[in-house]
Formats: C-alpha cells, structure tokens, sequence
C-alpha cells in the first residue's frame, strides 16, 4: 500500500502568496496530499512566484536548476515528482518557463490555482500551462482549510479580500500580472473568518494588493467599502485583533478612517507605501496623490488614534529623480515619522512605462538607498527603544526558544518574549516590557490575562486595555 501523495510549497514574497500557497494546499489535501517540508520526497513541488524583486525570473530559474537534480535523483530511485511554477513569474513567463525549463510540468498563473486537480490530471498526459483570467472566482471552488491545518499554521491569519489593481503605477507588474481589482462579497470573507476563529485563529490581516480599495457586495448587493467590512469582522467572536494591508493613498476614504477610531481591534499600525516624497516623482510615478494629500491622511489617522505608527514602502532612484526630489522624500519620512519602511532601488520592470524612462546611474540610486535605509534603521531602533517599560497587550503565538519562555507578538507586530505558561497560547496578556535586543522585546506578564477580549466581540463597546495603555508607546 503507498502512502499519502507529499507536497512541498516554496513561497516567495508577499503575504498574498503564502495565502495563496496555504489555499492550494488545502485543495490538495482534499485530494490526498499532505505538505512535507522539505522537496526531497515530495511528489509534487510548487514553487509560488513573485515578480516584484529584481531578477525575479532569473531566480526562479536558477532554483529550477535545483529542481532538475532532484528530479534526476528520484527517477533514478524509481519516483516521479511533478513540478509547478506558479504565481507572477508564472503568469508573466507562460510557455517561456517550459521552453527555458523542460523539468517543469505544469505552469500557472495566481487566477488559476483552484484548477489545480485538474490541472494535475491533465499533466499526466503533458505539460500543462494556464495563465489565463478565468471567469469563475477561483475563491468558489478552493478547498476550506481543517481546523487542524488552520491551528498549525498558528493564531494569526491571512484572508485575500481583494486582488489585482487598476492603478498602473508606472514602475509596477501587479496590474499585467495580478489583473483588475476584484473584491469578494462581505458574506463570504465573514464566513471564511468565522471559520478561522473557530479553528483558534485570534488576529486576522485581511490583504489585498489594493486592499483599501475593496467594495465586495454586502447582503443587500451593495458595494461595502473596507471600513463596513472591519465593522463586520469585528462582530466575530474569537476575532481579537485586525489588520489589513497593502493599502494605497487614494483609497483612505471616512468609512476606513472612522473604523480606526470605532474599533479598538484594528492595530495602531498603517502600512501605506508612499514611494516618494517628491510630487514630481509621484507624478511621474503615476500614484495620483501629492505629498501633503499623504501629510493630510497621517493627520486624520492621528487625529483618531493618536497612537498609531506608520510604515511605508519607499522607491528611490525613479528615473528622473534629482537630488532635490530624493531631499524631499528624507524630509517627508522625518515629517511623518515611519517607524519603519520596506526601501527599494528603482529597477526597470519589462512592460511597464518607467522602463522606458532615462535610468539613473546605479551608483546614484545605491548611495541614496544606503541614506535612506541608514535613516529608516535609526527609527526602527528609536521606535523599539521607546517601547521600554511600556505595558501593552501581547497576542501569544508559540513556544519560545528557551524552557519556560513564550513568544508572541505586540500591536505594533514586535516580537515579544515572556516567561510563561504554554496555556497563554492563542492568549492575549497584558506585558511589561523590561529589556530590548536589536530586534524584539523581552517583558514579564503584568499580571492581568485579557483573555475575555479573545472571547467577545472586540468593538469600541467592549474597549482593550491596549488601546489605552499603547498610548505610552509615543509611536
Ligand atoms: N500595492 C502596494 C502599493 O500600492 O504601493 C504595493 C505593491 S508592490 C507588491 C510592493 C512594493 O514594491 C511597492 O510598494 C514598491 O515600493 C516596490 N516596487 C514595485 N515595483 C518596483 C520597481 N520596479 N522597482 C523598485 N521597487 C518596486
Ligand atoms: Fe503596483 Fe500598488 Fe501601484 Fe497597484 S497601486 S500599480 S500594486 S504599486
């Protein structure tokens, strides 16, 4: 009798795809598959892609390279793995894939992925590629998670409530490679999250590429914006904490803002990559909004949640960008205060408008980089620094390194470690923190479990402590 099939799923970049990577595998398993960690005896191997990095494909092709040997080596054992490249590259690549990579065996693009079965089925026969835009919403036919896989993957969780984007900022793929902006109806994200907090989940980050552009239907087959939709999942019990992400300029409308001041359980914290601080950067960036409308929002964001810390996503060495334009975006970090940024150098993607742009010198956009990356490691520390001796709530997700010790997470996403019992798990306790290291806290529980929080509804009726005591935190 032969065992179960394995799967191995290697992820690459955003939270989108590992979603995405924990949904294909849960479709799997309806269909026999368990997911193994490593790919040596795997028998089928995704690699989910992303395209944003430099060299993306070049990347994904050398780790083909890999996949090759491996392929070899089980063969040689009597074994077939089936390989799949899925996600951005895929979806960007296409045939290209099986023409430079003939070990691959099946291709396919992040629209496509609840075809997976099928797909299997028909690479029995040869190789299989399909980027297309499917009418149906894959989202309808992809397997629910057991609450077993759902508590492996811990009390944390993603929910897709929102893919593809119509922004066409010049620099960017996800438009060519994730499609038009899509949103999934209230109703079904309410029951998806319903289900994760049965299965112990306590934090849910809703993503989206433009996530603050959601308007799925509501009941009555209306538009609901994100801010009605957090309003909804915060009515699920077991729902501790919010967040949502990536979010753009634009779409930071009053319903959003106002859910920031009428919830308690969406985190003081706002990912919302500005790019630039120059307007004629954003302009030619094609991001339709300018430095003060940004100025603007973190204002009203303040005005709501005085404690709330932005971070950001940051490009400098956009074609065009003088040493003026990139003055004005150090000066915009200093005037918004990020306690963090993910920063990028400018590189040309292939198909988009800013490729087509006069580049900058290399040396120019590395030595701005090493600037701004210098400016924004300051404040991190700075950020984490200001956290001493500060009590706040804590949302414990696992076993610490050391006997006797538990880790879990900050509103503002630190890790923070206590001593404490494994009981605290799924927990959200009150901690003082006592000591700092390069990157995470250490704290002693402050006495008081705040577990009922886990346990009820967590709206602006039912306040958390944190919201009041992370006001010390001075973000
Ligand atoms: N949707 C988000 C937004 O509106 O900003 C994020 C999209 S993208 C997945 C993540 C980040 O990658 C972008 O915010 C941008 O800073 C960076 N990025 C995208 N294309 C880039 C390029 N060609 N060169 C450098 N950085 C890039
Ligand atoms: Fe890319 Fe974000 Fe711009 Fe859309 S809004 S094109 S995902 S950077």
């Amino acid at each position: 009798m032969t065992g179960p099939r394995k799967l191995f799923v290697k992820s690459y970049g955003c939270q989108m795809n590992v979603y995405d990577s924990h949904r294909m595998a849960d479709t799997l398993a309806a269909e026999g598959y368990v997911e193994t960690a490593t790919p040596d005896d795997a028998d089928l191997i995704v690699l989910n892609t992303c395209h944003i990095r430099e060299r993306a494909a070049e990347k994904v092709y050398s780790e083909l390279g890999r996949m090759r040997v491996l392929k070899q080596q089980a063969a040689q054992q009597g074994r077939e793995i089936k390989v799949a490249v899925a996600g951005c590259v895929a979806q960007a690549e296409g045939q290209e894939i099986l023409r430079r990579a003939p070990t691959v065996d099946l291709v396919f693009g992040p629209q496509s992925y609840h075809r997976l079965p099928d797909m299997l089925e028909r690479a029995k026969s040869g190789k299989v590629v399909d980027t297309e835009f499917p009418p149906e919403d894959k989202f309808d036919h992809l397997a629910a998670p057991s609450k077993a896989a759902t508590r492996k993957r811990g009390v944390s969780a993603f929910i897709t409530v929102q893919e593809g984007c119509d922004k066409f900022c010049t620099f960017c793929v996800v438009p060519y490679t994730r499609g038009s902006e899509v949103s999934r109806p209230v109703e079904k994200i309410v029951a998806e999250a319903t289900r994760l907090a049965e299965a112990g989940v306590r934090e849910i980050t809703l993503i989206g590429q433009n996530v603050n552009g959601y308007h799925g239907e509501d009941a009555g087959g209306r538009a609901a914006t994100l801010g009605q939709l957090l309003h909804c999942l915060a009515d699920i019990p077991g729902v501790a904490r919010l967040r949502y992400s990536t979010s753009h300029p634009c779409d930071m409308d009053d319903s959003l803002i106002a859910a920031h001041r009428d919830l308690p359980a969406l985190m003081p914290q706002l990912h919302l990559p500005v790019q630039s601080g120059s307007d004629r950067i954003l302009e030619a960036m094609n991001r339709r909004h300018t430095r003060a409308d940004y100025l603007r929002i973190v204002d009203r964001m303040r005005a709501v949640r005085p404690n709330i810390a932005f971070t950001s996503d940051i490009i400098v060495g956009f074609p065009g960008e003088t040493d003026r334009d990139f003055a004005d975006t150090m000066k915009l970090v200093d005037d918004v205060g990020f306690v963090t940024a993910y920063t990028f150098k400018y590189s040309p993607r292939p198909g988009t408008p800013a490729a087509e742009m006069d580049q900058l010198p290399e040396a120019i956009k590395d030595e701005r980089l090493q600037r701004l990356q210098r400016d924004i490691a300051a404040r991190q520390a700075a950020f984490l620094a200001s956290q001493q001796g500060v009590t706040f709530d804590v949302l414990f997700e696992k076993s610490g390194r050391y006997p006797g010790q538990i880790v879990g997470r900050s509103p503002y996403l630190q890790p923070v470690q206590v001593m404490g019992p494994t009981s605290l798990i799924g927990e959200i306790a009150s901690v003082t923190v006592t000591e700092l290291s390069a990157n995470s806290l250490f704290g002693a529980l402050a006495g008081s479990l705040v577990s009922s929080l886990a346990k009820a509804p967590a709206r602006a009726d039912h306040p958390q402590t944190e919201a009041a005591q992370i006001e010390a935190a001075g973000a």
